[in-house]
């Protein structure tokens, strides 16, 4: 609290991100679902050429060749691309652009509960009603929900965090469908990790109330650089230009939009680091479930586990904490009996079931 803040900032509930440990400690990081392998090799490449007089010059607006080397990997046009610093940005803009119907502020944004924690945030610092559609038995989303509930937007990450699970493509079709006055937000930032890779990008030509929302920080090892982007109809994407220039002409700047293409442009490598994975994924599942955890099938780079009876998670979080390893813990509703575990290296899941199964003796023998 603050005299010199504001209403609306002394009433701001932000966003807590996950611990960034300080430097020094040896610490085996699994609280961010961040990538455990470097960028393409190609990025230190584009680095090394960059002619750094170049930074004299503001940025393109629009994200210059980046916007075009995303077009053409999803193959859009690039009027249907929108890059920001990060998708956070690009889904702050979102809730500001399209949440509020012919100004009726009474109308909510629907969005699963549980979903992604920053929903909420952007809702009450925009001033925007919300409306939670509790998930059903295991945490299943189910579309049937989403229908004839009036709103002014949805907005689903898919695959779900922190919950893992992911929606098919007919699910997202007939939630577009039903509420046709209404942007659907689909957030894929994890959907690089499901199996098989599908993306709602394929439905755009349908839904001009669509909106995928994408990140290079996850699948891509870009969490460092700040690129998220938008794909949507150009009618959605000048509205999301139009928010943009109404806060920050230049939100990507020069070296991360040449460095961001040099990754997307890079598949063969974002394959094999994608594949790496999904394969320390079902490692990881099989050796926690052996040890009685239980957990939704994931469809992300993180599991959302439930430890085994006599093990409680926030107990489990502490002590892994002390161990060395650091993974998220949500100390709410239901989410405070599981533990949301980033996929690392081999090496690295290794040491954590090797520390849970250290736990899971000292609760036995006490
Ligand atoms: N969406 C979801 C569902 C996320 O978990 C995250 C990462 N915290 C983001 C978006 C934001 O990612 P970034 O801002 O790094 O692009």
């Amino acid at each position: 609290m603050s005299k010199y803040w504001n209403k609306k900032i002394n009433d701001a509930e932000p966003y807590v991100a996950g611990e960034q440990p300080k430097e020094g400690r040896k610490i085996i990081k699994l609280n961010t679902n961040e990538n455990p392998y470097a960028p393409s090799p190609k990025v230190a490449e584009v680095m090394a050429s960059f002619d750094i007089a170049e930074l004299r010059l503001y940025p393109n607006t629009d994200g210059g060749k980046l916007v075009q080397t995303i077009a053409d990997r999803e193959g859009v046009s690039p009027s249907q691309v929108f890059c920001g610093n990060g998708s956070d940005e690009v889904l702050a803009l979102c809730f500001q652009t399209f949440f509020e119907k012919d100004g009726n502020t009474d109308l909510p944004v629907l969005t699963p509960d549980f979903s992604y924690s920053f929903y909420p945030v952007y809702e009450s610092f925009y001033d925007i009603k919300s409306k939670k559609i509790p998930l059903r038995e295991d945490f299943r989303l189910e579309k049937t929900d989403y229908e004839g509930v009036p709103n002014c937007g949805i907005a689903i990450a898919n695959p779900n965090a922190p919950t893992s699970r992911a929606i098919s493509l007919d699910d997202i079709s007939y939630i577009c469908e039903k509420n046709p006055d209404s942007v659907v937000i689909i957030d894929e930032a994890y959907a690089y990790f499901a199996e098989p890779y599908v993306t709602a990008v394929t439905l755009l030509p349908k839904y001009p109330n669509l909106c995928v929302v994408r990140t290079t920080s996850k699948s891509y090892s870009l969490a460092g650089l700040r690129i998220g982007y938008a794909i949507a109809s150009e009618e959605l994407i000048e509205g999301l230009k139009r928010a943009r220039d109404s806060f920050n002409s230049y939100p990507t700047d020069r070296l991360a939009q040449i460095v961001a293409a040099a990754a997307i442009s890079d598949e063969e490598y974002h394959r094999e680091c994608r594949a790496k994975i999904i394969a320390t994924r079902k490692y990881t599942e099989d050796a926690l479930k052996a040890l009685g955890f239980t957990m939704p099938e994931s469809s992300a780079n993180f599991v959302f586990a439930r430890p085994p009876k006599g093990l409680d998670a926030g107990l489990l979080y502490k002590n892994l904490r002390e161990k060395g390893i650091l993974v998220r813990y949500f100390d709410k509703d239901v989410l405070r009996d599981y533990l949301r575990i980033t996929i690392g290296t081999d090496e690295e899941m290794e040491a954590l079931v090797a520390a849970c199964t250290e736990e899971i003796k000292n609760v036995q023998n006490s």
